[in-house]
């Protein structure tokens, strides 16, 4: 526990309403209510309709039989529920959804439909941000939520090898009979599944500790556009045969195979945790205190994140969450320890906050190692996402941006915004991975925010050697702006790949890379 000197930070945990901000902890995206339906992406966006054939009862009839009925939908109201993205700025019309259970029924459904000339769109948790998981026209909906079966663990090593539907928090639940845990953890998780965190190059809290998917997964199994099924699944650490073709699925967002199996490298579970939230007046203070944890901290920093004064009113004003602190404050962080020595921890961020206050980089903070106060304390975060759409339609953006500048951009979109149009500017995000998520929020959907917006944050990200998507993937909504992080040589070679593996066309068209 923590030593009586850091009387200050201590104090303020007394004053949490435990079980009323207990009540408001969800774990799970599934919990949020929803705002009204957006337009059909093909009329907002002006999109024209790729060179597929239409859905006709001879090709339902094919799918019911290899699938059986109950796992071909074609019923328009339970259709309209796969057809909006999670942030309702997206809408397909799709009238045809699949639940494959096998990785040959993947393959026998995308090798008629190569065959057939019928576009797919493959969805897992549908919790991706830029509009990668829904269709765009009528695609065929490829749900992966049935393919869930947890294969094996590895208890001497912490290989994971499971279906591509398992849902990322039930993974990590099983992990723990086993003192292992997922190595990547988001906002979402109680509803992503992990083909759709692999097929997004998902990031996350953790990143910063864990690294990457392209370091953790070990391997996977992928079926191609003509159904056939790549095995590259692997439980060793090391593979160094020929190309790692595994990393050609990995943020491929669905356009170049479909991802059916995962084996994954799971950290040790730590035996003890830390959750630091710290109030700052101002970014250079919120610099120096990451400078500052990574060389205190070192190998027991876990996460490093960020917000602003208007992201912790999301928190406090729409999710109704309780302050972690009672004093307000232009940012906040929260740090986060993992280790497995209590005292040998508890020495390191006594000695971290100590010379934080005394250089006074920070001005206020509270600590804890309680799991119900660190889960709190992570859920003024975590929910963000979801609590910045009760203020309306929410323009999100996912940057990667160096340190120097990286909140600069948020103190510019004040400057250029219309602001009485907007009811909300808020910058957050993984500070520790320099990966800054710009929420604007409006009333409504508001083209001329949108256009004050694009391409502009693009261009300025672009100026800085930034990138436009950080951890989301490109999806739908960028493919205008991949050139602005990708070089011309290397996106030809993007579609020279995509030509190769899908030379149809039909997965996942429209994202990714505006083929059409
Ligand atoms: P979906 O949204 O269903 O699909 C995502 C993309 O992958 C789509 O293009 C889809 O076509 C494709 N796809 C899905 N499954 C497969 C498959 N098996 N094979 C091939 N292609 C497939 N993301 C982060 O990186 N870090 C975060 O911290 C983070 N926090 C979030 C917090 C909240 C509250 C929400 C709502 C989202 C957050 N996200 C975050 C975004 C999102 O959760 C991730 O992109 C996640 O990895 C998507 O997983 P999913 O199962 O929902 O996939």
């Amino acid at each position: 526990m923590m030593k009586p000197k850091l009387g200050l930070l201590v104090r303020h945990l007394s004053d949490f309403w435990w079980k009323k901000s207990q009540n408001q902890i969800s774990t799970s995206v599934k919990k949020f209510a929803g705002n009204a339906l957006p337009d059909l992406t093909a009329v907002r966006y002006k999109v024209k309709r790729g060179p597929y054939d239409e859905i006709t009862g001879t090709h339902v009839k094919f799918f019911e039989q290899l699938l059986g009925q109950s796992r071909v939908i074609t019923d328009p109201t339970e259709c309209d529920g796969y057809n909006v993205d999670w942030v309702k700025t997206v809408r397909g019309k799709s009238r045809l959804v699949l639940k494959p259970k096998t990785t040959e029924e993947v393959s026998a459904v995308l090798k008629y439909c190569n065959d057939n000339r019928l576009a797919v769109c493959p969805q897992s948790g549908n919790t991706g941000l830029v509009g990668g998981s829904v269709p765009v026209f009528d695609e065929i909906v490829l749900s992966m939520k049935m393919l869930n079966k947890i294969i094996s663990t590895d208890q001497l090593t912490g290989a994971l090898v499971c279906e591509s539907g398992c849902v990322l928090e039930t993974l990590d639940n099983h992990l723990e009979q086993y003192g292992f845990m997922m190595p990547l953890d988001l906002g979402a998780k109680g509803s992503c599944l992990i083909g759709g965190n692999l097929s997004t190059n998902a990031g996350g809290q953790r990143l910063l500790r864990y690294g990457n998917l392209h370091g953790s997964v070990l391997g996977l199994e992928a079926v191609t556009a003509d159904g056939r099924i790549i095995d590259c699944i692997n439980t060793l650490k090391k593979d160094n045969t020929g190309y790692h073709l595994k990393n050609l699925f990995i943020g491929s967002e669905g356009t170049l195979g479909i991802i059916t199996k995962v084996s994954i490298s799971c950290p040790t579970r730590p035996k003890v945790q830390n959750v630091a939230f710290l109030g700052l007046k101002n970014f250079d203070n919120v610099l120096n205190t990451f400078v500052l944890a990574k060389k205190e901290l070192a190998e027991i920093l876990s996460a490093c994140e960020m917000m602003d004064f208007n992201s912790m009113g999301i928190s406090t004003d729409l999710l109704k969450l309780q302050r972690p602190l009672t004093t307000e404050h232009k940012f906040y962080m929260l740090i986060e320890t993992s280790g497995s020595n209590s005292s040998h921890d508890e020495e390191k961020l006594t000695t971290f906050i100590e010379k934080a206050m005394s250089q006074k980089f920070i001005d206020d903070g509270t600590l804890s190692s309680d799991p119900t106060k660190m889960k709190h304390m992570w859920s003024v975060r975590e929910r963000l996402g979801e609590g910045c759409l009760l203020d309306g339609y929410c323009f999100k953006y996912d940057v990667s941006l160096p340190l120097p500048c990286f909140y600069k951009l948020i103190e510019t979109l004040h400057d250029r915004l219309d602001l009485s149009r907007v009811v909300r500017i808020s910058g957050f995000g993984h500070l520790g991975d320099e990966n800054l998520h710009v929420v604007v929020a409006t009333p409504e959907y508001d083209s001329e925010i949108e256009a004050q917006l694009e391409p502009f944050l693009f261009e300025y990200v672009s100026q800085q050697h930034g990138s436009v998507s950080a951890e989301h993937g490109i999806g739908f909504k960028k493919t205008k702006y991949l050139s602005y992080s990708k070089d011309a040589s290397a996106i030809e070679l993007m579609k020279q790949l995509k030509k190769t593996m899908d030379p149809n066309g039909i997965l996942n068209p429209y994202k990714v890379l505006p083929l059409y």
